[in-house]
């Protein structure tokens, strides 16, 4: 695609990289076929080459996003698969990812809409507040019916039951058993801490089990992923910042020999730190230092390995749909590695229609576009329950709420049941089934 940008703008280290993936994009529309907006609402605006021309406009002309331009920005789920799908390499998420930060700085959302915004990027990354509020929601959802469709998604969302407090969400460091393997960070999370705090439960049990020393870093918190998408670029290097500096002090200041993380999306955000400050003089290093060192859960199992034998007697054998969380499959390109965990693990693993599509969660996009997000949840779920699985399991806590909405199959994530396979206790979601 060519492109007309003055020297000036590409003086501008975000708009020369946003150039030079521009210029890759040859138009030929193969991404479009993928697209789950664009498979949904069959508007070339919708779809991952139309929104790329959206970006070329704006960032070239230097001037405030429009409100088409906003609208069909904010319509983008990040699911990334026209990444995978692309012959060409174009490199969308960094691009829509400038683009984002643009709207940010130059538009001027409608009042509500601001509201509800700024309400999301102060809630969710702080769990004491998010429990909090969850508590609000169950106080608000008997008035659901009056309130507004995004305020209705947000009530709609809250769980039934709030889960207690875990102790490994707690900064400390919990030991390996038998002789070290590693030294391993592990991402507690903001929003999974108080969803779902068994995840990080099982992770821990599952890696100190495989040799690791495993450690929530005083200091560390959200990731910055959920301010990242909304264009909040100073807030989420704050959180970046804030995180590498508790990471790389653990261990009397050896650091930890790797990250870990069990949500993809924020997976994917800790893999990218280092793109995210790379013009920063004080953070670049580091950053650079801990992308290279972030796994998701299912590649740290994969390099340690299950153990030989798994204690499998006496446990059904369950048929699991794995829904592939976008970020892991078309962020991270993790795609074949759970799935052959599960089936190492004992588990019939089953291939759902459509993996490629994302299920609406998309990180804060089920709560600000509800209408696009529950359709994709019910096409989501209806291709997972023809495979007719005892269980669903996924690797992001965003996917699993998005799913476990819209279906009565237990929803859990991989490393549940790989913690479970290899000694730990049944997930209490499995009662039914089991
Ligand atoms: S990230 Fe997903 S929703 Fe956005 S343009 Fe690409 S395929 Fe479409
Ligand atoms: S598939 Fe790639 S090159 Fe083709 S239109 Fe989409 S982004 Fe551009």
């Amino acid at each position: 695609m060519q492109t007309n940008f003055t020297l000036a703008q590409l003086a501008d280290p975000d708009t020369a990289v946003s150039e030079s993936i521009l210029r890759k994009c040859v138009h030929c529309g193969f991404c479009t076929a993928t697209c789950p907006t664009y498979v949904l609402l069959g508007d070339e605006l919708d779809s991952p080459r139309g929104r790329i021309y959206l970006l070329k406009e704006m960032l070239e002309q230097g001037k405030p996003a429009t409100a088409q331009t906003v609208r069909h920005i904010d319509r983008c789920l990040s699911c990334l698969a026209c990444m995978t799908t692309c012959p060409s390499g174009v490199h969308y998420m960094h691009l829509v990812d400038h683009g984002r930060a643009h709207i940010e700085r130059t538009y001027t959302r409608p009042l509500l809409d601001r509201a509800l915004r700024a309400l999301v990027a102060l809630i969710l990354p702080r769990p004491w507040l998010f429990r909090l509020s969850l508590v609000g929601a169950w106080l608000a959802k008997p008035a659901a019916a009056v309130m507004p469709r995004r305020l209705r998604a947000m009530l709609r969302l809250a769980p039934a039951a709030l889960p207690r407090r875990s102790p490994v969400d707690q900064p400390r460091i919990f030991p390996a058993e038998g002789t070290r393997r590693l030294r391993v960070a592990l991402l507690a999370g903001c929003a999974q801490t108080v969803l779902a705090p068994q995840i990080n439960e099982a992770t821990v049990r599952l890696l100190n089990r495989l040799g690791c020393d495993v450690a929530v870093a005083p200091g560390a918190g959200c990731c910055g992923s959920l301010v990242h998408h909304m264009g909040r670029t100073d807030e989420s290097h704050d959180a970046a910042a804030a995180n590498i500096k508790a990471w790389l002090a653990l261990w009397d200041g050896r650091g930890p020999e790797r990250v870990v993380i069990n949500t993809s999306g924020c997976g994917l955000t800790v893999k990218n730190y280092g793109h995210m400050l790379r013009t920063d003089p004080r953070w670049s290093a580091p950053a650079a230092r801990i992308s290279a060192m972030a796994r998701d859960v299912s590649e740290l199992v994969e390099e340690l390995g299950l153990p030989a034998g798994l204690a499998r007697s006496g446990m059904p054998a369950l048929t699991v749909a794995y829904h592939s969380a976008c970020a892991l499959q078309h962020g991270q390109k993790i795609t074949a590695t759970p799935k052959e965990l599960l089936a190492a693990a004992g588990f019939r693993v089953a291939d759902i229609p459509e993996p490629h599509l994302c299920c609406g969660s998309a990180g804060t996009y089920n709560l600000l576009e509800p209408e696009i997000a529950e359709q994709l949840r019910d096409r989501k779920v209806a291709n997972i329950e023809r495979v007719r699985p005892d269980v669903i399991a996924a690797g992001n806590i965003g996917c699993m709420t998005q799913i476990a909405s819209g279906t009565r199959v237990p929803v859990l994530h991989t490393v549940e049941l790989l913690d479970w396979a290899t000694g730990g206790p049944k997930p209490p979601a499995l009662t039914r089934v089991t």
